[in-house]
C-alpha cells in the first residue's frame, strides 16, 4: 500500500476493551434516543425518581444522591467542594493515576493534601493508613479519599479496611470513596461500609454514555456540608435541595435517565446485581489466567502483584522491559480493530489495560484475549502462546 492510499476501513464490530467508557448495550442506546421532554413533566419525574431509587439500590444506600451533568471529575469536585474548606487536610490513599488526580484536584481547590504512599503493584498498606490516622492527634484530616477500584493499575482497594482503620483510631474524618469503575461491576456497599461520599459515573459499569455523574452522600456528610466554605455554585448541595428534583441546577439531561432506566432494568431485573458481580469475577479470572500464562518466556505479566486485591473490572498488563505497550495497542487497533486501554501517568507505554466491565460475555472476552495474543505474535512481543486455552479452562471450570 502506498503512503497516499488510506488504510481500508475495517469490517465487523470493533472489539472495545477499554476500561471506560465501556460498551453500551443496544437497548440502552435506543432508550437514550428519546425525544426531548420537559423535565418538570410528571411522566419524566416518574422515570427520574425510579432511576434515583435504582441508583441508591446499586450504591447500597438509603441516604441522599446528588447528580451532575459532567463526567466523573464533576462528582469528584462536588464531593470536595461540598465537604471541605480552604486549608482543610485530606488524606489520599495512593493507588495510581486516579488517586493522584483526585489529590491534584483537591490541591488546586485550596485543600491541603497528605498522602499515604504505596507501591502501586501491591496497593496501600493498611498499617500505614492506621499510623497516619493515629498520628493526626490534632484531627486536622477532615476526609480520607480512597479509590475503590484503581482503573490505572487494575487493583481493588478494600474500603471496609479503610473504614476499620478510621474506627480503630476513633478518627472523625469523612470517608470519600471513588466507585467510578467499580459501581455495577464489583460489590460496593455505601451504608454498610460507612462511606460518607461515594463518587460514581455513568460510562463504566452502568453502561451509559459519558457525561453524567453522581455522589451518594451520608447524613454525616450532609451535616459537614453545612459548614464547608469552599466556593461552589453549580455543585452546591444546598442549592440542589431547593430544586424540584433535589438535584441539578439548570437543565436536567433527560436522555441519560431513559438510558439509566434501561441499564438498571438490565442490571437488576434481567441479570440481577449479584449475578452481574459473579459474571465480572468469572471474566476477570479468565483474563488473569491468560495473562499469567503469557508471562512465561519473559512475556507480559499482571501489573498487580497482590492477589487479594485483583480488580474484577480491569486488568493492567505490564510489558516486558524495553517494549512499548502503545506499539502493541496500535497493532491491535489498526490491524485487528481491537481497542485496548493505555497506561496512564507514569505507566504510559509500560502497561496496556484490558477492560472487562459492563456489557460483556465469554465470547467477547475470548475474542479480545485471542486478538491480544495475535497482536503479540505479529508485534514480536515474547510470550508463552496458549493463553486462550488457559482462559477457556478457567471459564469452563467457573
Ligand atoms: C474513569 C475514572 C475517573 C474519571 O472519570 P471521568 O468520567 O473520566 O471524569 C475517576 N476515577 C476512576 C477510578 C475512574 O475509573
Amino acid at each position: 500500500m502506498s503512503a497516499t492510499q488510506t488504510a481500508p476501513k475495517p469490517r465487523g464490530r470493533q472489539f472495545f476493551a477499554n476500561p471506560g467508557p465501556t460498551n453500551i448495550p443496544d437497548s440502552v442506546l435506543l432508550a437514550c434516543a428519546h425525544q426531548t421532554v420537559d423535565f418538570n413533566d410528571s411522566n419524566f419525574i416518574e422515570v427520574y425518581d425510579a432511576c434515583v431509587a435504582g441508583l441508591k439500590r446499586v450504591l447500597k444506600t438509603e441516604q441522599t444522591v446528588f447528580l451532575y451533568t459532567g463526567s466523573g471529575h464533576a462528582a469528584w469536585e462536588a464531593s470536595l467542594v461540598n465537604l471541605l474548606s480552604t486549608g482543610d487536610t485530606v488524606l489520599i490513599l495512593e493507588s495510581g493515576h486516579f488517586s493522584i488526580s483526585w489529590g491534584k484536584m483537591a490541591q488546586d481547590l485550596g485543600i491541603e493534601v497528605q498522602s499515604v504512599a504505596a507501591d502501586w503493584r501491591r496497593g496501600v498498606d493498611m498499617a500505614a493508613v492506621r499510623a497516619a490516622l493515629a498520628a493526626d492527634t490534632a484531627r486536622t484530616i477532615k476526609a480520607v479519599c480512597v479509590v475503590h477500584n484503581e482503573t490505572a493499575t487494575g487493583m481493588m482497594i478494600p474500603v471496609p479496611e479503610v473504614r476499620a482503620a478510621l474506627d480503630a483510631a476513633g478518627h472523625p474524618a469523612l470517608l470519600l470513596a471513588d466507585t467510578i469503575s467499580s459501581l455495577g461491576s464489583l460489590d460496593f456497599r455505601m451504608d454498610e461500609w460507612g462511606v460518607d461520599a461515594a463518587v460514581g459515573g455513568s460510562q463504566k459499569g452502568l453502561m451509559l454514555p459519558t457525561g453524567m455523574s453522581f455522589t451518594g452522600v451520608s447524613a454525616k456528610a450532609l451535616e459537614a456540608h453545612k459548614s464547608s466554605k469552599l466556593p461552589k455554585h453549580y455543585f452546591h448541595w444546598t442549592n440542589m435541595l431547593q430544586r424540584p428534583l433535589k438535584s441539578f441546577l439548570g437543565t436536567v439531561p433527560v436522555s441519560f435517565f431513559y438510558g439509566l432506566q434501561e441499564s438498571l432494568r438490565l442490571i437488576e431485573q434481567e441479570e440481577g446485581l449479584e449475578n452481574v458481580f459473579a459474571r465480572h469475577s468469572r471474566l476477570a479470572r479468565a483474563v488473569r489466567a491468560a495473562v499469567q500464562h503469557w508471562s512465561g518466556n519473559n512475556g507480559p505479566q499482571l501489573f498487580c502483584l497482590n492477589p487479594g486485591r485483583y480488580s474484577d473490572s480491569v486488568t493492567a498488563v505490564l510489558m516486558p522491559e524495553g517494549l512499548n505497550a502503545d506499539a502493541l495497542r496500535q497493532v491491535a487497533l489498526k490491524r485487528f480493530n481491537l481497542s485496548l486501554g493505555g497506561g496512564l501517568g507514569p505507566l504510559g507505554g509500560k502497561v496496556f489495560r484490558i477492560g472487562h466491565l459492563g456489557d460483556l460475555n465469554e465470547p467477547m472476552i475470548l475474542g479480545t484475549l485471542a486478538t491480544v495474543e495475535l497482536a503479540m505474535q505479529v508485534a514480536g512481543v515474547p510470550h508463552t502462546p496458549g493463553g486462550i486455552a488457559a482462559a477457556i479452562a478457567s471459564l469452563a471450570a467457573a
